[in-house]
């Protein structure tokens, strides 16, 4: 897999939400999600709004367009103070916005009644940390303006501690935004449905205080992500600390001197670079820089020690760590190395769903190579049964087109039974099933192998012909290898009639199949239609006794050695027909 990368855990993410909103909930502060240090990434957000949050919020107004565009369902708010520019952007994405300035509040009324769509803000309020807020003397006068706006509608009051000025938010913080809270809803008569009392380092004060007075709303991000509180950066009893992983990879692993020889001028930041003299050590150099991550707020999970860094490179004293080039190496990330990695083009992002396909596909191609290996284990009782084929059946069937002119799509007798079965089974629910191929000559494999070589020798021209012959394989059995050979493997999909089109199954388009891993009949990363479909077309066919393909989800067997392994029979009952001898289906030669 690709490095360096961040990994991303959704279930872990998921959890920490959930546990911190349960934990809130309880004296009636609801968390909104804080986005902005995932960079507003989809995945991460739904995850977020499954664990049952309802609000997103990000800095960027960017961010949170790419969230609406990828079909996160919630109400988006805009952290940071609206830019002027951006006014009429943010009335257009984001549902509510923190303000602490007049001629911004007006620009957004402007195009609020532009867009004919009420816009919601909550001001903020300054406390002591020096970065946004109205100073509290200020706040009237704001307020009887903002009041006075059309489109505007003043949900709430809110402040900000902890961040620039590292002002702890406290007893006496959050009673002063209470108490200015009642004495603006007493002014105005109206009700402030939203007083929200800070974010991630609000923990401690929550944990400690008797009351916490008008407080109804937290905004969460760094706790949520990386499970921790923000004033002492303490573990949050109860969440994952790790759901963030960096992986880097090792490019390079030498015993060298711990001291660099040669006289010491400036490095490539403009710093003269001082070190310890420890004899030698064991230098690994990691394929990731400054230009990727902010080295300084990572901590390798193994025991080794990052002596320095540059654009581009890592460099870790790996002690009695055995590493070498090629291995990966995990870091956790504090926030500011979280934020840097999300941001880096150069940094993958990967989250769990991804993973679990990757092992997934690991795990099938695993499979697929036992099962290889067993195959030629397998002995054969053959039974001689005849091949008939299936378009003279009178079964309710779709064939596919074939290469094969006058293709008669046979089967065994017991299969062409059970085909019959199936086909009267999906009759039931108005469907019909689709045959695509059945026994197959060798000679009908080895054109359907050449036209696929054919076809990747046009696609990768400098490809060698191993290579390709390698590609081909994935899929396609060589000639002599093929269980359509023996008259038990059918391939089949499934056409609804009700919409009048092939049952979509993840990789296909109508009947044009795209051959990837997710044609692995369980891969994680399909539709949920996609998956049902399959389940439906895989268990008609297991209930009649077949196998399903390790690797196409299309493909069964019965009979052959592929069906006697993957249902742990002791021997196969079909081998392979080379040729049907004559036109009535009798078989020719049985090669064992
Ligand atoms: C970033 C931010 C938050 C979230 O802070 P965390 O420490 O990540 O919980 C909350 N409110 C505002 C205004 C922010 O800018």
């Amino acid at each position: 897999m690709l490095t360096p990368r961040i990994e991303i855990d959704l279930e872990k993410i998921a959890h920490n939400a959930k546990v911190l909103k349960d934990l809130y909930g309880s004296r009636g502060i609801d968390v909104i999600g804080v986005t902005k240090v995932v960079c507003g990434n989809p995945d991460v957000a739904k995850a977020l709004v499954k664990s049952g949050i309802s609000i997103l919020a990000d800095s960027r107004i960017e961010n949170i367009r790419k969230m609406r565009n990828a079909g996160v369902q919630a109400q988006f708010l805009l952290l940071r103070t609206p830019c002027l520019s951006q006014a009429k952007a943010v009335v257009k994405y984001a549902d509510i916005s923190l303000n602490t300035e007049l001629s911004v509040i007006e620009r957004l009324s402007e195009y609020a009644i532009d867009y004919d769509s009420p816009h919601k803000i909550i001001l903020m309020v300054e406390l002591g940390d020096l970065r946004e807020g109205l100073m509290p003397s200020d706040l009237d006068n704001t307020i009887k303006h903002v009041l006075d706006l059309e489109y505007i509608e003043l949900i709430g009051i809110g402040t900000n501690l902890a961040c620039f000025g590292g002002v702890k938010p406290d007893d006496e913080k959050m009673g002063y935004l209470s108490a200015t809270a009642n004495d603006v809803e007493n002014k105005y008569g109206l009700t402030l449905e939203f007083v929200s009392g800070g974010n991630s380092a609000n923990y401690n004060w929550f944990m400690s205080t008797k009351d916490v007075g008008r407080i109804n709303n937290l905004r969460l991000g760094e706790s949520i992500y990386l499970g921790c509180e923000t004033l002492y950066r303490q573990p949050i009893p109860g969440l994952y600390t790790d759901a963030m992983t960096l992986v880097s990879e090792v490019i390079e692993s030498k015993m060298k001197p711990s001291v660099p020889y040669g006289e010491v001028c400036q490095d490539a930041f403009g710093n003269i670079p001082e070190f310890k003299d420890q004899g030698q050590i064991r230098r690994a150099i990691l394929g990731v820089g400054l230009q990727d991550v902010l080295v300084s707020g990572l901590t390798p999970r193994l025991d080794i020690e990052i002596i320095g860094a540059s654009s581009d490179h890592i460099i870790v004293d790996a002690k009695n760590i055995d590493v070498n080039v090629g291995n990966e190496v995990e870091f956790d990330l504090n926030y500011g190395a979280l934020l840097s990695a999300m941001t880096s083009l150069y940094v993958n992002k990967v989250s769990s769903d991804q993973l679990n396909a990757q092992e997934y596909c690991e795990m099938v191609e695993q499979k697929y190579r036992k099962h290889m290996q067993d195959l030629p284990t397998i002995s054969i009782k053959e039974d001689h049964s005849p091949l008939i084929s299936l378009n003279e059946s009178g079964f309710n069937l779709i064939f596919e087109p074939s290469i094969i002119k006058d293709y008669k799509y046979m089967v065994r007798e017991a299969v062409f039974d059970k085909i019959g079965r199936i086909s009267k089974r999906l009759e039931n629910e108005d469907k019909t099933l689709i045959i695509r191929s059945a026994w197959r000559s060798f000679e009908h494999q080895r054109l359907l192998w050449e036209e696929r070589v054919d076809s990747l020798k046009k696609e990768y021209p400098k490809k060698q012909i191993e290579e390709i012959e390698e590609l081909v394989s994935y899929f396609i059995a060589p000639p002599s290898k093929s269980m359509h050979s023996t008259g038990g493997a059918v391939d089949a999909l499934i056409y609804d009639l009700k919409n009048d089109c092939v049952m979509r199954f993840g990789t296909n388009d109508g009947l044009k199949m795209n051959l990837n891993d997710k044609c692995y009949p369980y891969h994680p990363y399909i539709t949920p239609e996609a998956k049902n479909n399959r389940k439906l077309l895989i268990g008609l066919f297991e209930e009649e006794d077949f196998a399903v393909d390790i690797k196409e989800y299309w493909h069964f067997d019965y009979g052959n050695v592929s069906w006697a392994i993957e249902t742990g029979k002791e021997h196969a009952i079909y081998g392979r027909v080379a040729h049907t001898s004559n036109g009535t289906g009798l078989p020719g030669g049985f090669l064992y």
